[in-house]
């Protein structure tokens, strides 16, 4: 059965189509600069890639290409072949604890949460829709990023402010990153062979979430009301103290919506750093020892290792912890830098497994006789997508 994972942006749109339930990825690419001058689109085959200009006025542009592409490339001959077209939903609310299929009622319900992801939500819906016109006779499923940390009990996600805030305005911690940390956190369950067993999950790219998961369930999760919260990430600051918002903007004049785009896009590793989010770019400086990413380094691993450290006791002992995303899954000098500070709880790094660990390989980073074996595994939120899909089909 064809499966389409699509995940929509505000400016673009990546897909892959797989074969299930054998979970074999038939093809694969991104149509990006949507709505903007310039677009393309990228497409992966049999191991190749292609890239083509496009105009893409808007995500229904991108969809009508991309079907015809499916066709032209072999992959389907007709549009009935596909069955199922998951989506990635950013906001799910406290609505959904799982993927569903989409119906008018659920395509209301998102739209009505976009007030809480108010730049990715239209956007997902946008390509919801543009599915829907195009391939009228697939099911669509909205598999959620918030729906997996829904298990944490009110003690973890209620904040500290009037109940109102959360009673009236849904203001409540709600975690993101979920396809990922479920996934993550299955694969490990599987690698262990435990069912019942205690997992902290560091999913760590350029947004960045660590999440507490019991037995296959989430309890607690670094990530808040927004995707803001939590350790510091490329260019969003994480925790900070609240306060500063008021005094920032009575210092320097700024507007609330300024300040809440220093706070989102030109702050953590690149605010600290002043060289880049991206931590390829801040590495290449730090072998040249520049302080400021030193500095940015040493953030970044204090805001995770306090995390593990949070999680360790509230799980009361964990069997593993992964490393995943971009910079989890290709930085051993980072890793190396978190497991050091975590040596007072028996962690002890392998160096050699930890330096070979890298570019999509999957395996344990820590010493036999580690107290908590460390592991990376490759994050696949596509494939969480598929399967989540499939399986709402075969009910
Ligand atoms: P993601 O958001 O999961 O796609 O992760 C993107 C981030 O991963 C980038 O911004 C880089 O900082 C980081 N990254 C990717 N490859 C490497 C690498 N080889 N070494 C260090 N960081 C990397």
């Amino acid at each position: 059965m064809k499966i389409l994972a699509v995940n929509a942006g505000s400016s673009s749109l990546k897909f892959q189509m797989f074969e299930m339930p054998e979970e074999q990825v038939i093809i694969k690419g991104t149509f990006e600069r949507i709505g903007l001058n310039d677009s393309f689109y990228t497409i992966n085959i049999d191991g190749a890639k292609e890239k083509k200009e496009a105009l893409l006025a808007n995500h229904e542009e991108a969809v009508n290409i991309l079907i015809k592409e499916l066709v032209n490339y072999g992959v389907i001959k007709s549009l009935a072949e596909i069955k199922g077209i998951g989506h990635r939903i950013v906001h799910g609310g406290d609505k959904y604890s799982s993927s569903v299929v989409i119906d008018d009622e659920v395509i209301n319900t998102v739209t009505n949460l976009s007030s809480l992801a108010p730049l990715h939500n239209p956007a997902n819906i946008s390509g919801v829709k543009s599915f829907i016109k195009m391939v009228p006779d697939a099911i669509e499923v909205g598999c959620f990023d918030t729906a997996f940390h829904q298990t944490m009990d009110e003690e973890r996600f209620l904040y500290a402010v009037p109940n109102e805030w959360y009673e009236k305005y849904n203001v409540r911690k709600y975690g993101f990153h979920g396809l990922s940390h479920k996934y993550v956190s299955k694969r490990i369950s599987e690698i262990l062979d435990k069912k019942y067993c205690n997992i902290i999950v560091c999913h760590l790219g350029n947004g960045g979430s660590i999440s507490a998961v019991r037995d296959g369930h989430c309890i607690d999760t670094s990530m808040g009301f927004t995707p803001n919260a939590g350790i510091v990430m490329g260019s969003r600051s994480g925790d900070i103290d609240y306060s500063i918002i008021p005094y920032m903007m009575k210092k320097t004049g700024m507007t609330i919506d300024e300040i809440d785009k220093i706070l989102n896009k030109q702050s953590g590793m690149l605010g600290i750093s002043e060289v880049s989010s991206d931590f390829r770019d801040i590495e290449a400086k730090i072998s040249v020892k520049d302080k400021k990413a030193i500095m940015a380094h040493y953030l970044f691993v204090n805001s995770v290792v306090g995390y593990i450290a949070k999680y360790y006791v509230e799980l009361g002992g964990v069997d593993a912890i992964c490393f995943t995303a971009g910079v989890g899954e290709n930085s051993p000098h980072v890793r190396n830098m978190i497991i050091k500070r975590l040596a007072c709880l028996g962690l002890k790094l392998d160096y050699e497994a930890n330096d070979n660990m890298r570019f999509g390989k999957e395996g344990v980073i820590t010493k036999e006789d580690s107290s908590v074996p460390c592991y990376v595994i490759p994050t696949n939120e596509e494939l969480m997508i598929a399967r989540d899909t499939y399986e709402l089909i075969e009910k």
